[in-house]
């Protein structure tokens, strides 16, 4: 039976990942998780993996910190040693981390003209374009390093088609995080008056000067609103915070991350949300959550165009669009689709689709 490898490193890779590992595991497929420790904290990795009650990674890859300059190519060349040891039919990276790229690169590297292993991209063709953003390198590379491109929307499939990649590769499936919300009951009402908020994106953190004013706005967006801000904190962002001696007032809630389904209760019953994320965007829009996004582009412009997302990094803006929110009523359609993991696995297993041209 053809051997399928995810390699995964962080929280919302496993998240992501979650449904189409379940699909495996149902249907018996033959498949292995090799996990690169990108995100070490137990809270945003083993954890994960036993809520979301998937199989635990065979292989575990830990490399120090310390050599991020050399990280991916460290990395990669683990994964390279995993993968001539397994020989899988097909590896399945997800999204755009360090750990996403490393495993494509790995892959890449073995394949030679006697020698083929598949690389399958989930959640291909996003785009901002924004080269602040390491994401974006990333994606891009693993978008042309695959052999089947799998991208949540019509949008992200013009994108590639318009950067060049035959159309035969590629598979609108929808996004899992769709399949991924199913798989946790999380739907219990809490009568609850407050704004959920995360942030972690090194741009926006990038000095004291920047970090300083930017949770200066946030605490007057608390003022303004009469809201207590619920303030759900990356690790790496809890460092920063400690760096720059930032501390926060009472309008500010400090937690650690939590584990899935509390996050999704959390996100379920607040206000509104404030984030940079990028998964949040699409559990947002599925869940008919307003959504501002701290941040000045997307790689999700089809949150924007059905109204369930609004981007900005000003105070003014963000009042004015707090008070569109709070006088009309969630009406848009997600475009995230559904069953995506079936869908996608389908495709992979169909050999036609890596029938070279
Ligand atoms: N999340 C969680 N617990 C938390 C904060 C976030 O489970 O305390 C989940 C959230 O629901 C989403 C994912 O983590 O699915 C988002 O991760 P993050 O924003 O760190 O990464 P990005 O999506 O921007 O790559």
């Amino acid at each position: 039976m053809k051997k399928i490898c995810f390699v995964m490193g962080t929280r919302p890779e496993i998240i992501k990942l979650a449904p189409i590992i379940k699909y495996c595991e149902l249907k018996k497929k033959n498949f292995f998780i090799i996990f690169t420790c990108q995100h070490y904290d137990q809270n945003m990795s083993d954890k994960f993996f036993k809520e979301l009650k998937i199989k635990k990674p065979k292989y575990k890859i830990s490399i120090q910190k310390k050599r991020k300059s050399n990280y991916v190519n460290l990395l990669s060349d683990q994964i390279k040693k995993i993968l001539v040891f397994e020989n899988p039919y097909i590896v399945v990276v997800q999204g755009d981390t360090n750990s996403s790229l490393a495993g494509a690169i790995a892959t890449t590297k073995i394949n030679s003209k006697n020698k083929k292993i598949y690389l399958a991209h989930v959640e291909a063709g996003l785009r901002s374009y924004d080269y602040r953003m390491p994401e974006e390198f990333n994606r891009q590379v693993i978008d042309n390093l695959s052999d089947i491109l799998f991208p949540p929307t019509h949008i992200q499939k013009r994108i590639l088609i318009k950067e060049g990649f035959s159309k035969k590769k590629i598979f609108v499936t929808g996004s899992t995080i769709s399949d991924s919300l199913n798989m946790i009951k999380f739907k219990t009402k809490i009568k609850k008056n407050f704004i959920l908020l995360t942030l972690h994106r090194h741009e926006l953190l990038i000095d004291r000067k920047a970090t300083t004013n930017l949770f200066k706005m946030l605490d007057k967006i608390a003022n303004e609103t009469y809201k207590k801000i619920w303030f759900f904190c990356h690790p790496r962002t809890l460092n920063i915070l400690k760096k720059y001696k930032i501390s926060l007032n009472n309008n500010f809630k400090l937690n650690g991350p939590v584990n899935y389904k509390n996050f999704l209760k959390y996100l379920y019953n607040c206000s509104f949300i404030m984030s940079d994320s990028g998964g949040i965007q699409e559990e947002a829009c599925i869940l008919k959550k307003n959504l501002i996004t701290l941040r000045l582009n997307t790689e999700r412009p089809e949150t924007i165009k059905i109204g369930s997302n609004y981007l900005s990094m000003e105070f003014e803006k963000i009042i004015k669009r707090i008070r569109k929110i709070n006088n009309h009523k969630p009406k848009w359609k997600s475009p995230y689709g559904k069953n995506v993991s079936k869908k996608i696995m389908k495709e992979i297993l169909n050999e036609k689709n890596f029938v070279p041209n």
